[in-house]
Parts: structure tokens; C-alpha cells; sequence
């Protein structure tokens, strides 16, 4: 209820701990108040609430104004535990484990490929695997995946697929250390096996869009952006492998949670104590399947790379990772908290990274501004790069969001959409969309999504992340 949710400031607002007994912490929601009331319209702020009784949880639990709801905690959440004894939950991850998006800058800008640009769709849809279960080009070895799942991105540079320039521009260079595959089940690298360089189904995507706006342009020089210019966005995770890694460690925890006397409000928030044997066992398997991620979306640039020469010449200029971020992932990071550094998990759940300027992780050209923040909007709207600023240290955990945020549920969108139709006016105001299928185009229409104008206005006004640029689309291969 409306009455029960209290403004702390504007664009903050506040469920407070006493709300329910077993909250250890406040709820809070980053939001206008239009977004608000929309987002009080499903399950989000109830699995929000649950989620301030995790244990060991700390601050506040915390949803961005993209927040719908999802399995167990809401997407669009961040949380955070105390290291190392509270909680770990892999329903605070999400089932494609470092799902996340990158971009790639060219040279060139739109008004010169615009005539190339439906057979640059053609060629990217041919070059880049998509689908549900579909798998690639590349087939992993027991040996080479376990390699991938310890190296990351970097697997694909030693192997060929990539200039090491691209890994410092990636968070965490695209590599988490603490990652085992001996972890990871052989269900999860059998599914994954042939995954790399795919893009999977649905909500995944390759873009081709342009610079339409410059909102910053001091930090869009330092990202490497200026107007017109045309970019590459890829969005996916890690696929079967992961979604595999989310089934197994959501069982065994499932079942182990009784032993650590963990009571959770609902099942799907199941966790333990991440310095137990199974949240240990479950870091390094997450860890591992970020890895085959971050290296996932590598082979795809190279995908997209090769495409590019196809149609533009060997001699075009080589694309740029500006950076890759990811969006479902548990991080260990220091925070503040109440005037304490404190050693901290943070779970972001569909939650983007967003530090800001002088953080250590960060490519040497971007420290003065922030990290690069990729918010997609939707295959007929606006997309937004971000730069993170200091006060997400603040309020949210250095995080931000992650996209405009479901809006309509998938069956609900497939009613009210016309897919042919939607893909014929798209292509009238020169969006080519090639997808598997009409299903996938009426699922992922524009209207099944907020407002992302509002969302990206609402984070810029709650001061956890700056504008920077805005895109617009112009060919998008969906799964
Ligand atoms: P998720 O990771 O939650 O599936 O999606 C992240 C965000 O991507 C969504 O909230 C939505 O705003 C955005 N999105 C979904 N499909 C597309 C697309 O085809 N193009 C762009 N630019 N954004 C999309
Ligand atoms: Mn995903
Ligand atoms: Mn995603």
C-alpha cells in the first residue's frame, strides 16, 4: 500500500524495517512517483520487502526504477550481505548468470551506411548464431572449456578471436579469479559446449545503432562517442551453461538451507551462508559461468567484427569495445555503510555496476568520469550510455539500472502485437529487424517495455549515474 511507502527524498523512496518483523533493513525504491505506481502494480515491491530479511543483509534492499517481477527477488534488485558469513542466493543472480551488455564504436557514421545497412543485418543475422538451444561454430573440449571457464575473455584472445586490447575494457577484464570449473556440473558444459558466439533467444540481441544525442560531452570523448556515429550493442549471458549452474546450486542450496537454520519468506530466495561448503562451492561455479559469459560475448564481437569486413571491406576501420558490464552477478566489493567500510557481496540481479569517478577498475581514459553504464531500450526506441557517478557509492551499492524493464509479460505482449505489422513499421522509419522468429519480434515489441526516456531520467535525477548519450536503433538481430 501507497501509505505504508515513505519519500526520503525525491526520486528515494523508503519502506521502512518496521513494516514487517523479520526485516533486518529498510526496502528502497529508486523511483519517480509515476514509476512508483506503476511499480506497484505487480509482485516487486512484495519480493523486495522479502528480501530485506535475508540474512546478514545490510543497508537496504534496493530496487531501480526498471524493477519487474522475477524469480524470488525482483529484476531491477541489488542486495547486499555481509562477507563472509551472510547470505549468498543465486535467485539474487538470476538463471543467466553475468547476463550483461557491451559496445562496440566505429568509424563511420549512419548516414553513410545506411544504404549497406539491410544487407549488414542479412550478413550479422548469418554470422551470429541465435535461438533457443542453438549452438555455433566453435565445439569445446573437456580441456578448452574448462580453460574458458577459468580465463574468461581471455580464452578467446589467446585463441585468436580477439586483440587483447578489448579485456581492459571490460568490468572486471572480463575474468573473475575465483572461478572452478570443477564446480560446474558436466550437465552445465555439456549444454554449454557449443554455445560459445551465440546469442540464445527472446530478450538477447545484436544491435547496430547510432549516436542520436550528446548529453555529455566531456565524458563521451572519454568513451570514445560523438554524434552520428554509428555503434554496436550486444546483450546476452551464458546461456545453458549458466541457466544449468542456476538449477543445480538452486537445489542443492534449497535443501542445505535447513542445516544453517535459514527460514526465507519464499522458497525462491533460497540461500546459505556464503563461507559454508555449498555458498563457497556455488561462488566459484558463478564465477566460472561468468567467465564463459564474458568470453561468450568476445566470439560474438568477433562475429560481429567478421560480418563487418563482409560488407564493409577488409580496410574498415576495426570496431572499439568501448566496455562490457554485466547485469546478473554477485561481486565482492568494499562499501560504506552507516560511516563503516565494510567487506560486502553484492548480488545485482537485472542492477548494472555503476561507479563512479576515481574507482580503481576502470580503464585509464574512463577514471575521471565514471564507468560506462549500457542501458538498452528496446528494439524501436532509444538505448542510453550512462557514466556512473560517486553517489551510487551512496545510495545504491554503486549500482544503477539495467534497461527500461519488462513491462507487459510475454504472453501479454504476443496478444496485443501484430508482429509482420510491428516488423513493417519498423523498417519504414529504418529499423531492420531480423529475427527466428514472429513470436520472438511480438515478445520483445517496444510497448511489452516501460518508458526508458523515464527510467534514464529518473536514475539521472536521483544522481547515481550522469547521461552521457543516447541511441537509436537501426538493425537489431534478435534470438
Ligand atoms: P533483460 O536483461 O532484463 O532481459 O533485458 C535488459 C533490457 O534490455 C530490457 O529491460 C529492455 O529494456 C532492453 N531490451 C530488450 N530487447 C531489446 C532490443 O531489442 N534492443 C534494445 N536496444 N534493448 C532491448
Ligand atoms: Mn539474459
Ligand atoms: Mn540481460
Amino acid at each position: 500500500n501507497k501509505q505504508d511507502i515513505i519519500k526520503k527524498e525525491d526520486f528515494l523512496w523508503e519502506i521502512p524495517q518496521t513494516f514487517r518483523p523479520q526485516m533486518l533493513v529498510p526496502a528502497r525504491v529508486i523511483a519517480s512517483e509515476t514509476l512508483l505506481d506503476a511499480i506497484m502494480e505487480d509482485r516487486s515491491l512484495v519480493q523486495l520487502v522479502n528480501v530485506a530479511s535475508l540474512p546478514g543483509l545490510i543497508g537496504a534492499s534496493l530496487v531501480m526504477p526498471d524493477v519487474h517481477e522475477g524469480y524470488g527477488f525482483p529484476i531491477g534488485g541489488v542486495a547486499a550481505t555481509l562477507y563472509p558469513n551472510g547470505a549468498i542466493s543465486p535467485g539474487g543472480i538470476g538463471y543467466d548468470i553475468n547476463c550483461g551488455v557491451r559496445l562496440l564504436t566505429s568509424q563511420q557514421n549512419a548516414e553513410e551506411i545506411k544504404f549497406k545497412l539491410e544487407e549488414l543485418s542479412k550478413e550479422m543475422y548469418a554470422q551470429i548464431p541465435s535461438g533457443m538451444g542453438k549452438g555455433g561454430q566453435i565445439n569445446l573440449n573437456p580441456k578448452e572449456m574448462d580453460e574458458v571457464l577459468t580465463k574468461g575473455a581471455e580464452w578467446a584472445v589467446d585463441n585468436g578471436y580477439a586483440d587483447k586490447e578489448d579485456l581492459a575494457y571490460m568490468e572486471s577484464n572480463g575474468r573473475l579469479d575465483n572461478a572452478d570449473p570443477a564446480m560446474v556440473s558436466e550437465m552445465a558444459k555439456k549444454r554449454g559446449s557449443d554455445q560459445l558466439g551465440t546469442i540464445g533467444s527472446g530478450n538477447h540481441f545484436v544491435e547496430v545503432d547510432y549516436v542520436d544525442e550528446i548529453y555529455d560531452p566531456i565524458a563521451a570523448e572519454a568513451y570514445g562517442l560523438s554524434k552520428g556515429q554509428v555503434v554496436v550493442l550486444i546483450h546476452t549471458g551464458s546461456r545453458g551453461l549458466g541457466h544449468q549452474v542456476a538449477t543445480d546450486y538452486i537445489r542443492e542450496i534449497m535443501a542445505a538451507m535447513p542445516n544453517y537454520g535459514i527460514k526465507v519468506p519464499d522458497r525462491e530466495l533460497a540461500c546459505v551462508p556464503f563461507n559454508s561448503q555449498e555458498g563457497e562451492n556455488y561462488f566459484k561455479a558463478m564465477c566460472a559461468a561468468a567467465n564463459f559469459a564474458w568470453c561468450n560475448r568476445e566470439i560474438i564481437s568477433w562475429e560481429v567484427r567478421k560480418a563487418w569486413k563482409n560488407v564493409f571491406g577488409a580496410d574498415v576501420d576495426p570496431l572499439k569495445l568501448m566496455y562490457d558490464v554485466a547485469h546478473n552477478i554477485a561481486k565482492i566489493e568494499t562499501h560504506q555503510v552507516d560511516g563503516e567500510k565494510l567487506k560486502v557481496l553484492v548480488h545485482r540481479k537485472g542492477a548494472t555496476r555503476a561507479f563512479g569517478p576515481g574507482f580503481e577498475d576502470l580503464p585509464k581514459e574512463y577514471k575521471h568520469i565514471g564507468q560506462p553504464v549500457i542501458i538498452p531500450g528496446s528494439m524501436g526506441t532509444s538505448s542510453y550510455i550512462l557514466a556512473g557517478a560517486n553517489r551510487s557509492e551512496k545510495i545504491s551499492f554503486g549500482s544503477c539500472c539495467h534497461g527500461a524493464g519488462r513491462k507487459l509479460s510475454r504472453t501479454a505482449a504476443k496478444k496485443q502485437v501484430n508482429a509482420p505489422v510491428l516488423k513493417e513499421k519498423l523498417k519504414e522509419i529504418g529499423i531492420y529487424v531480423q529475427a527466428g522468429s514472429f513470436k520472438g519480434i511480438a515478445e520483445e515489441a517496444p510497448i511489452a517495455y516501460k518508458d526508458v526516456d523515464e527510467v534514464v531520467e529518473t536514475i539521472q535525477n536521483s544522481g547515481i549515474a550522469k547521461k552521457v548519450a543516447k541511441l537509436r536503433p537501426m538493425a537489431v538481430v534478435k534470438g
